[in-house]
């Protein structure tokens, strides 16, 4: 095997997901021209209205050094800060915003910046496909937290159970991926104060790092609760990748919040993070038009009708799920336990649905909001035949 041993290790924590993704049932549905396409977040149209001429505008090079090497843009990071101050409604300083490579470049970053060979990371399950991976990519030991399957809610009992003298960081993300879950005020508060005793307790820093992925899809009026509110020491992960429904253009950023110490450390070692791992910077035209990407909204009126629509009409044939307070997803119970096999069933009729064990919820299936309104009715009565 020419493959390195560091490298397998990771195959086996991401097995659940490629042989969900890589089965080939559920690819030829998802290569079929008429397929109702509910897999992953990918964009429903091209682009959303001002996004393409946002990058033809800053294609077009203004001096010699357009396309030169470089690190993050003043102005980008600039505009990122006051597009998050303004939302979260705190103050983040333009050098507080380490420009990556999306949401996936900022976690990464954020481990890579604290973990060492030992340490451990605390994530919750069900988690993003590819937390535990990571955490093994940086050198530190994932620790698996269940959400309480109840509530969807974090379970601070089995969070602070599993916190030890070497736990570096613990990894949440609020609004959730799968469940949809936003975490309530007094749960980030409560996180807090846990982590703080727990850091006192052991004499040294234990960081939050909040996947802030969908902090702006969110329903019903929900508004984005950032436990950077209460606890100093986290890094928040955003990205342009779900606001602009355009993730194959890589987009994002992690901030530290004004209170976090040894701020100035971290935006150092994010260069040499940079430097040790691979230059983790925004293409340039990305970073150009960052200020005009932040001001491109998602139609939320629309997603949320289609939430509505879609949940209804499951609920009405008889399907047993859960209202998700934000993020594309649905998470609906499959109608017999084999979550794979109901899957199949589905990209037979070319309505491709994610198996809820890609993302440690076997029983389960998650469907991507962002189909069109168009799929999402020519699949409705395949739905209510199958149930
Ligand atoms: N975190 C979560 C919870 C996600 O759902 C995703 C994308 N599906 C990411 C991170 C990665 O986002 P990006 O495309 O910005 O790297």
């Amino acid at each position: 095997m020419p493959l390195s041993r560091e490298i397998l290790k990771g195959y086996e924590a991401l097995q659940p997901f490629l042989a969900a993704m890589l089965d080939p049932e559920l690819q030829a549905a998802f290569e079929a021209p008429d397929v109702c396409d509910f897999l992953v977040g990918n964009p429903e149209e091209p682009a959303l209205p001002g996004y393409v001429e946002a990058l033809q505008k800053w294609a077009v090079p203004e001096h010699r050094r357009w396309f030169a090497y470089g690190f993050g843009h003043p102005q980008a990071q600039e505009a990122a800060a006051s597009g998050l101050s303004a939302e979260l409604g705190l103050a983040f300083e333009p050098d507080d915003i380490l420009l990556t490579r999306g949401a996936h470049g900022a976690l990464a970053m954020a481990m890579h910046l604290v973990a060492e060979p030992g340490d451990e990371v605390v994530f919750v399950s069900p988690p993003w496909f590819f937390y535990e991976v990571m955490i093994m990519g940086s050198n530190a030991t994932p620790v698996r937290v269940r959400a309480d399957m109840t509530t969807f809610d974090l379970d601070l009992d089995a969070i602070e159970a599993a916190l030890t003298p070497r736990t570096k960081m613990v990894l949440i993300n609020t609004p959730n991926n799968p469940t949809g879950r936003i975490y309530p005020a007094e749960t980030l508060e409560r996180l807090a104060s846990t982590l703080e005793r727990h850091a006192r307790a052991v004499g040294h820093d234990v960081y939050l790092l909040s996947d802030e992925s969908y902090s702006k899809v969110l329903y019903d009026g929900n508004r984005m609760i950032t436990p950077a509110r209460w606890y100093a020491n986290t890094f928040l992960v955003h990205t342009y990748s779900k606001s602009s429904l355009a993730p194959g253009q890589r987009l994002g950023y992690l901030a530290m919040p004004p209170a976090m110490a040894g701020r100035e450390d971290f935006r150092n070692g994010s260069l040499l993070v940079g430097v040790a791992t691979s230059n983790g910077f925004p293409d340039a035209v990305m970073q150009y038009a960052l200020s005009d990407i932040e001001g491109i909204e998602l139609d939320m009126d629309r997603l949320q009708r289609r939430r509505d629509r879609v949940l209804g009409a499951l609920r009405s044939f008889g399907y047993d799920v859960h209202t998700p307070e934000g993020t594309f997803y649905l998470l609906p119970k499959c109608p017999q336990d084999d979550d794979l096999a109901w899957c199949r069933r589905l990209a037979r009729e070319h309505v491709a649905v994610l198996p809820g064990s890609a993302c440690e919820m076997p029983g389960w299936f998650r469907i991507s909001l962002t189909g069109t309104d168009e799929m999402v009715e020519r699949a409705l009565p395949i739905f209510e035949r199958m149930i």
